[in-house]
């Protein structure tokens, strides 16, 4: 099969490129191609075990700390970051992520007063300012940071292969030398490496995984997650920069894969949805003639929901490339919390790993045909 695809290619690309022998050669280099080898995501993998000497889960280290190529302090913590979507990148969830030394990137949608506040009274709380790159965007920053220092800041984009967000990049590293930039996404190393030399210190790596994601759907375009972190971490990594798995995250497994696979930071959107620090509508339903919560809407930052929410519609030239959705209600954020640290800790052990930083060099996966024993459900 593989040799009949390339044959298929070759023979398509014979003729596109003697009709394209006279245009630059960065267009003919974009004729169609087929890569072969296989990108893999979180479902088609599992860690093998390894032998080790380690007597129990709770001796293992889940904080990592960091040292950053473009000049922000050092940082030292577990490297999990709440999504910097409206419902998730909340206050509450920093206060919450804080006690146990993990980050929230804060969606886009507080006010300027109400950002100063919080950073002005808990300086200590870890969280990214996020940005895109428009000029509304870029002025809030300078507002906020005319009151308050801003030492995270995270510049998001749905596609990060464009010209205009390569410059947005450079242009926040210049006003702001000493911070820690976070960018994306990305999801091959040519661009990774792009992004780290224009100024960012984590590239956030992910196009299509996410749960409320239809970008695969709508455009064709995507990369298989696990392929996408290992590829742009060893790029990264090879500049002295880091990466953050952005997106696709199911279960506390899935977080483990992603540090085995060589993320650095791990991104949570719908796993971190439905808790009581999250600021999404809450359904109710009634149990013995009491209203109770039943489950939260959730909704991706380019769908419908969020482009009516906060852009007052979708505009005429796009099309929604995410979608909205009821999860369960969970209650406090402490319990899935649990789980994803007991599972990275179990993890560990399984193969060997006192540090998080070691896990990548301990991980083999093998790849699977299937995962789970489903018979009394998933
Ligand atoms: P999750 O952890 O829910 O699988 O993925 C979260 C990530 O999905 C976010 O951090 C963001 O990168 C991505 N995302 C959020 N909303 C949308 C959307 O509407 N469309 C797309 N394509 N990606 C989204």
């Amino acid at each position: 099969m593989p040799s009949l695809l390339r044959r298929a290619a070759a023979a398509y690309n014979v003729p596109r490129l003697c009709c394209l022998k006279n245009i630059p050669a960065i267009e003919r280099s974009h004729a169609m191609r087929i890569e072969n080898d296989p990108k893999l995501d979180f479902k088609d993998v599992l860690i093998r075990p390894k032998r080790s000497t380690m007597p129990s889960r709770s001796l293992v280290n889940i904080e990592r700390s960091f040292r950053f190529i473009h000049g922000a302090e050092e940082w030292k913590g577990f490297p999990l970051i709440a999504a910097n979507m409206d419902v998730t990148g909340t206050i509450a969830m920093a206060r919450a992520l804080h006690t146990h030394r993990a980050m929230v990137a804060l969606h886009k949608y507080y006010p300027v007063e109400r950002l100063v506040e919080f950073f002005r009274s808990e300086a200590s709380v870890d969280t990214f300012f996020t940005i895109g790159v428009g000029e509304v965007d870029m002025e809030k920053l300078s507002a906020v940071k005319a009151e308050v220092p801003v030492r995270k800041i995270c510049i998001d984009v749905a596609n990060g292969y464009t010209e205009r967000f390569v410059a947005a990049i450079r242009r926040v590293r210049e006003e702001n030398p000493g911070a820690l930039i976070m960018a994306g996404n990305v999801v091959t190393g040519d661009m990774t490496e792009a992004l780290i030399l224009a100024g960012a210190d984590i590239v956030k790596v992910g196009i299509g995984p996410g749960s409320v994601c239809t970008t695969r759907k709508m455009t064709g375009v995507g990369y298989p997650q696990l392929s996408a972190v290992i590829e742009c971490s060893d790029a990264a990594h090879g500049l002295k920069g880091w990466v953050c798995a952005d997106g696709g995250c199911t279960v506390p497994g899935d977080i483990s894969k992603a540090y085995g696979g060589g993320a650095d930071f791990v991104m949570l959107g719908g796993m971190l949805a439905g808790h009581d620090e999250c600021e999404g509508e809450i359904v109710y339903t009634e149990k013995d003639g009491v209203k109770v919560p039943k489950a939260m809407v959730f909704y991706g930052m380019s769908s419908d929901t969020a482009m009516n929410k906060h852009a007052g519609g979708v505009a005429s030239y796009r099309a929604s490339e995410g979608k909205t959705v009821e999860v369960p209600y969970r209650g406090a954020v402490e319990h899935t919390m649990q789980d994803i640290m007991g599972g990275v800790r179990s993890m560990m052990t399984y193969i060997g790993a006192t540090t998080l930083k070691e896990v990548s060099k301990r991980t083999t996966f093998v790849m699977v045909g299937s995962q789970l024993n489903t018979v009394f459900g998933g």
